[in-house]
C-alpha cells in the first residue's frame, strides 16, 4: 500500500533533470490533463521491474553563486531524507568531486536512509572505468557508473534501487485502516486540524507497532472507528523547512503524503478564497486516484449571510471542475466546528473509495443509459458500448468494451460516468475508465 517514493539529489548540471526525464520515460504524460502539475515536474511514475514508485526531484531554483550552494545542497538532502524510502545521489564524473559533494554525503550518510550514488556522465565506460573508483571516497558504498544521455548503466542503477524497498511496506495489506492525508498549501490550518483532532474528547491516539512509518504516522480512534493520519509528524511538531515556506518542499510533502494515503482532507483557507495553488494540490490528490473532501477552514473567521457558503461552494466548484464529486464541507480546525461531520464524511468516502458493483447491475445502467441518450457515430459507425465490469478499487475502475475506441468521445464516457454515479453514489472518490476494443 504505501508506494516507495525514491528522491534524487544533486548539485547543478550533474545531470539529474537528465536522468529524471530518462527513467521518467513517457508517464510524465500522464500529469498532463491536471492543471498546474506538471510545469514544474516535480515527480513522476517509474515502472522497474516487478516495482512501480514516485520518483522525486528535490532540485528547484538552482543558486547562482557559489556561496549559496551549500545551503542549497543541504536542503534538497533535507527534503530526500524527509520523503524519500532511498536517495540517488548524484554526482558528475566530470567534474569529480567537490566540496559539496563531500557535506552532502555526510549529511546522507548520517540520516542512515539508503542511497545510491550515481556517477554521471560516464559515457565511455572502457577509458573511464578507473575514474570512477574515485567515487568511493564518499564512503556511500559502490558507485554506479551511469550516463543518463547515453541511458548506459541505468538499469544496474535501479536494481541497487529497488533492492532498498522495503518490501513489507510495498505489500503491506497488514492493515486494513484506512488512510487520511490532510493536505493544502502552507497556512491554511493543517496542523491546526491534526492538533485539534488528536485533542478532541472522543479521540483516542494509540501507536502502531512494527511498521517503518510509525513515526510519522497517527492512529486515531473516533466513535468506534479507527483511522490512520499520515504524515503527521512535521505537522504536530511543525518543521522548519515547512515554515519557510517552500514552494516545492511543500509539494514534495504533499506528494508524499498522498501516496501513501486512500484519502485526503483538503482544506481551504475561507479567508483567502480559493487559489491556484489550492487547484495544483488537489490536481496531485485526483491524478493519484484518492478519496477527496473539501474542507474550507477557519469558516469561524469570516463574516457570513446566507449567501456565504453559496458562493464558497460555487468558487470551489469552478476552480476544481474535475473534482466535484467531493464533498464539501465548512470547517474551523480553531473550535472544533464540525470535526463530527468531517469524520461522518471522511467514512462515506472511504466506504465509496472500495465500493464493488456487480456486473449484471452495472450492464442494466449501462443498457439503459445507451437507450436514453444514443452512442455517437461518425462516418456512418457508430460507438457500440457491449459490456461493462469493474476491475479494481480505490479508485474504483471501470472497463467497458466497445467496438471502435476513437468513437468513444470524452462527452460520452463523461455521461456514463455521470449516470453510474447518479446510479451507485460514489461521492468523493474518482472513479476510471478504461475503454477496450472488442471486434
Ligand atoms: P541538473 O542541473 O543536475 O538537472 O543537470 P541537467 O540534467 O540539466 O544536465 C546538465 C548538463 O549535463 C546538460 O548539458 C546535459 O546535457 C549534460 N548531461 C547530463 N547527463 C549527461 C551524460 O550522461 N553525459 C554527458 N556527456 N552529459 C550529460
Ligand atoms: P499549516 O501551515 O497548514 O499547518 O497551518 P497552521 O495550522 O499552522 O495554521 C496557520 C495559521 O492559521 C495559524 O495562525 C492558525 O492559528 C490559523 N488557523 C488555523 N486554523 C484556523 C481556523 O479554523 N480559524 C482561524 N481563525 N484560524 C485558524
Amino acid at each position: 500500500m504505501s508506494r516507495q517514493v525514491v528522491a534524487i539529489v544533486g548539485r547543478p548540471n550533474v545531470g539529474k533533470s537528465t536522468l529524471f526525464n530518462k527513467l521518467a520515460g513517457s508517464k510524465i504524460s500522464i500529469v498532463e490533463d491536471t492543471p498546474g502539475v506538471t510545469r514544474d515536474r516535480i515527480y513522476a511514475d517509474v515502472d522497474w521491474l516487478k516495482y512501480n514508485f514516485t520518483m522525486i526531484d528535490t532540485g528547484g531554483i538552482e543558486p547562482t553563486t557559489d556561496d549559496k550552494m551549500l545551503s542549497y545542497m543541504r536542503k534538497q538532502a533535507e527534503i530526500a531524507i524527509e520523503t524519500a524510502n532511498v536517495i540517488i545521489f548524484v554526482v558528475d564524473i566530470k567534474t569529480g568531486l567537490t566540496d559539496a559533494d563531500y557535506k552532502v554525503a555526510d549529511m546522507l550518510r548520517r540520516a542512515h536512509k539508503p542511497v545510491v550514488l550515481c556517477v554521471n556522465k560516464v559515457d565511455n565506460r572502457q577509458k573511464l572505468q578507473y575514474d570512477v573508483f574515485e567515487f568511493y571516497n564518499l564512503g556511500l558504498g559502490e558507485p554506479y557508473a551511469v550516463s543518463s544521455a547515453q541511458s548506459t548503466g541505468i538499469g544496474d542503477m535501479l536494481d541497487e534501487v529497488v533492492a532498498h524497498f522495503d518490501e513489507e511496506d510495498v505489500d503491506n495489506e497488514k492493515s486494513d485502516i484506512p488512510r487520511i492525508a490532510v493536505i493544502g498549501k502552507p497556512n491554511v490550518g493543517k496542523s491546526s486540524l491534526i492538533n485539534k483532532l488528536l485533542g478532541e474528547e472522543r479521540v483516542i491516539v494509540s501507536d502502531i507497532a512494527g511498521t517503518t512509518r510509525d513515526a510519522i504516522d497517527t492512529v486515531v480512534k473516533y466513535d468506534g472507528n479507527e483511522y490512520i493520519f499520515v504524515d503527521t509528524a512535521g505537522l504536530r511538531r511543525k518543521n522548519k523547512i515547512e515554515k519557510e515556506g517552500l514552494e516545492r518542499y511543500s509539494i514534495i510533502r504533499t506528494v508524499t503524503a498522498i501516496e501513501n494515503a486512500d484519502i485526503v482532507v483538503l482544506l481551504i483557507d475561507a479567508i483567502e478564497g480559493i487559489t491556484e495553488q489550492d487547484a495544483k494540490i488537489a490536481g496531485i490528490a485526483h491524478e493519484r486516484g484518492k478519496g477527496a473532501i473539501i474542507a474550507v477552514n477557519k469558516w469561524d473567521a469570516i463574516e457570513k449571510n446566507d449567501k456565504t457558503m453559496y458562493k464558497y461552494l460555487n468558487d470551489v466548484d469552478t476552480t476544481l471542475s474535475y473534482m466535484t464529486y467531493a464533498p464539501k464541507i465548512f470547517i474551523s480546525a480553531l473550535t472544533g466546528l464540525r470535526i463530527k461531520r468531517l469524520f461522518e464524511n471522511i467514512d462515506i468516502v472511504i466506504q465509496n473509495h472500495a465500493l464493488r458493483v456487480s456486473t449484471g447491475v452495472l450492464n442494466d445502467v449501462l443498457y439503459d443509459a445507451t437507450a436514453m441518450n444514443q452512442p455517437p457515430s461518425d462516418k456512418g459507425k457508430r460507438l457500440k458500448l457491449y459490456y461493462i465490469t469493474q476491475v479494481s478499487i480505490k479508485p474504483p475502475t471501470f472497463i467497458i468494451f466497445v467496438n471502435d475506441k476513437s468513437l468513444m468521445h470524452f462527452s460520452y464516457k463523461r455521461y456514463i460516468e455521470n449516470r453510474i454515479r447518479e446510479s451507485f453514489g460514489f461521492m468523493g472518490t474518482p472513479i476510471h475508465f478504461i475503454i477496450r476494443e472488442r471486434k
